[in-house]
């Protein structure tokens, strides 16, 4: 579905977006991932994408850094000769009840989760204009769409990105930019584990599809969005939550 086309994917190391490399390699993208640390499991990660006839490389970026950004889309866009697929992925959380929250639990989760797809996006868009073709995907939350006791900056965050995938979607539709958001609900990765088994199976009961959500649940709608057979939806906001936000 994306033979030939590169994909570059922040933290595409983990969880999520480690999902959505693998779909994206098994169908025939070249993929470059960012994460902040260069760890052995990411290295042993880009050699199994490797092994699957791609081209993958992994780049050290902090995404809330505009200096270590502009470095990633210059390594990047020298690396390879073009980008096609931009995933906003990574992502943090700091969670607490608002009193309790830190000036620096919300800089933090703002930084990276809102600024962060921001400078990245900026740091792409004009290759994907001169192009004149693009698809950018922002993973928000179904959390920034509901909202959630405990998790005030974190939603705030996810909020802001459907703002921002609907209005890059308007700006950048005449050059063939395509940009929409993905929700996911209560997905089982490295983020959700710290709840603990308990937790997790009370909010699994809960949901009308009655389990969690797996990585490659998201990943499948990420590879779908980013082929053509999405051609024709942009400005988009799709939950993949087994029916949390019904
Ligand atoms: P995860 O397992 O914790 O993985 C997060 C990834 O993001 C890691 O690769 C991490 O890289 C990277 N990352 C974190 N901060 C970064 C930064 N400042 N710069 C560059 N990379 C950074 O998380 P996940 O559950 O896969 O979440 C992925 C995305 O989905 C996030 O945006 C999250 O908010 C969203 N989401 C998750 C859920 C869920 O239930 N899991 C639900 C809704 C939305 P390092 O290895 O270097 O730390």
């Amino acid at each position: 579905m994306l033979q030939g086309k590169t994909a570059v994917i922040t933290g595409g190391t983990r969880g999520i977006g480690r999902a959505i490399a693998k779909a994206y390699a098994g169908n025939g993208a070249n993929v470059a991932l960012a994460a902040t640390r260069r760890t052995p499991e990411a290295e042993e990660f880009v050699r199994e994408l490797r092994d699957r006839g791609v081209r993958a490389e992994l780049y050290v970026c902090n995404v809330s850094d505009q200096e270590q950004v502009t470095g990633l889309a210059e390594a990047v866009l020298q690396d390879f000769p073009r980008v096609d697929i931009l995933v906003n992925n990574a992502g943090i959380t700091r969670d607490n009840l608002l009193p309790g929250l830190s000036a620096a639990d919300i800089d933090d989760v703002i930084n990276v989760n809102l600024k962060g797809t921001i400078w990245v996006t900026r740091a792409f868009i004009r290759s994907m204009a001169k192009q004149r073709s693009g698809v950018i995907l922002n993973v928000s939350s179904v959390v920034g769409l509901m909202g959630n006791s405990g998790q005030c900056n974190y939603a705030a965050s996810k909020a802001g990105v459907v703002g921002f995938t609907k209005s890059v979607a308007k700006e950048y539709g005449r050059r063939n930019i395509r940009c929409n958001a993905i929700a996911p609900g209560y997905i089982a990765t490295d983020m959700t584990a710290a709840l603990g088994a308990d937790k997790s199976e009370e909010i699994a009961k809960a949901l009308p599809l009655g389990r969690l959500g797996q990585p490659e649940d998201v990943a499948d709608l990420a590879l779908f969005l980013a082929s053509d057979m999405a051609g024709y939806i942009t400005g988009e906001v799709i939950a993949v939550d087994g029916g949390m936000y019904i």
